[in-house]
């Protein structure tokens, strides 16, 4: 029996588990897959869970069932890619044939003093967890600070706004508008429903240093009592660790089949992997598409093709609180109900498909 390790439960991973199984797994193979936590999670709804908006289980999908799924819960502490063992916090080492990493990424800080120490997160279910509580249980009219105006910080401050009308919510942002990656419409209607429902926008903005309770935007103290940061992202730590060739964002550099070029059993999906697009669950998922077809060929010995078709990706949806949204899909610019009716019809296609 040949066995498949797959690590991360993420977007990419539990694409990888809806391709192989029920019917296009070999008979002579299993699957091991290896999440700290016993459910996929809907990492893209970790803003209406952290604003209180969403409830826990609304963000949780169960893992399929098969014969040769094995789930195994633990937190992964290193893939050792010589004796091809995988290494949990508890218990035996884990061995594999093939190996797919799909670990997901965490905050990146920018080495800005007291950032990781003195801010609240959602790049993870337990840290999300840990910024709701702490959002909402602030007292009336606290200063809430997020730091980063990407897709992530507006869909927060956003549903942070319909959730508690009383915060006074600060939105800092390096640019000279939010949503730089997005056409400047889209920006500026942003901006606009944040001017209307009373969230302060800081365009231009430089944090350099982080403390209890204290922003320093250009070196001068902003006072706050909760911030978020959501001004960066990075591969996990484990994959940062692997001594194999990396992007400059830390991603690791794979062969135009999806594995790593020193070993074609060990292939790495999502945002650890560099791509040439800007991570996301979208893109995850269409890597994985075509590594669960390069490994289908590889175990029935067919010859690979030279060239893998480009992933398409069909757009960006961001939310404005429950009743707007933003986007960008076919490279037009779209913003208001529509959008937003667009993104709660693809979450709920999802769910619908996954759970
Ligand atoms: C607020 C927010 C909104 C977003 N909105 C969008 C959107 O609208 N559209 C879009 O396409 N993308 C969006 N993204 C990005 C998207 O969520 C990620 O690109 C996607 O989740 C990446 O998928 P992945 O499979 O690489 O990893 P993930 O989905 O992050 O999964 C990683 C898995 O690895 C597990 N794991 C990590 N470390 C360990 C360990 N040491 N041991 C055991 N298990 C571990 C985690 O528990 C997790 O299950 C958003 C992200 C955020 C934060």
């Amino acid at each position: 029996m040949k066995k498949l390790v797959l690590l991360g439960g993420g977007y990419g991973n539990m694409r990888m588990l809806h391709r192989l199984l029920p019917n296009n797994l070999p008979e002579d193979v299993s699957i091991t897959l290896i999440d700290r936590v016993p459910y996929h999670c809907l990492k893209t709804e970790y803003y209406a869970l952290a604003a209180g908006t969403v409830s826990d289980q609304e963000v949780r999908v169960p893992f399929p069932e098969h014969p040769r799924l094995e789930l195994k819960y633990g937190e992964i502490t290193n893939i050792d890619l010589e004796n091809k063992m995988v290494h949990l916090d508890e218990g035996e080492p884990v061995p594999y044939d093939d190996l797919v990493i799909g670990l997901g990424c965490e905050d990146k800080y920018h080495n800005i003093p007291g950032a990781k120490e003195h801010t609240h997160s959602i790049q993870n279910i337990e840290k999300a967890r840990e910024t709701y509580q702490t959002l909402n249980n602030l007292p009336a009219n606290s200063v809430v600070s997020i730091v980063g105006g990407g897709l992530s910080g507006v869909e927060l401050a956003s549903e942070l706004r319909e959730s508690r009308e009383d915060l006074v919510i600060k939105l800092f942002d390096r640019g000279k508008i939010i949503l730089s990656a997005f056409p400047e419409r889209v920006s500026r209607y942003v901006q606009n429903w944040f001017q209307t429902n009373g969230v302060e926008v800081i365009n231009g903005a430089n944090i350099t240093k982080v403390e209890d309770q204290t922003l320093f935007n250009h070196d001068e103290p902003v006072h706050t009592d909760v911030i978020v940061w959501t001004a960066g992202i990075q591969p996990n730590w484990i994959v940062r660790e692997l001594d194999v060739e990396k992007d400059k964002q830390g991603r690791v550099v794979l062969t135009k089949h999806h594995n790593i070029p020193v070993d074609e059993h060990v292939y790495v999906v999502g945002d650890c992997a560099s791509l040439p697009y800007a991570p996301s669950a979208q893109l995850a998922e269409g890597q994985a598409d075509q590594i669960a077809q390069i490994l289908q060929k590889r175990w029935s010995g067919q010859e690979l093709p030279a060239e893998l078709p480009t992933i398409k990706l069909k757009g960006v949806l961001g939310s404005l609180g429950k009743k707007q949204g933003f986007g960008l899909m076919a490279e037009r610019a779209i913003t208001g109900r529509i959008a937003r009716i667009l993104k709660s019809g693809i979450l709920w296609m999802y769910k619908y498909h996954n759970g």
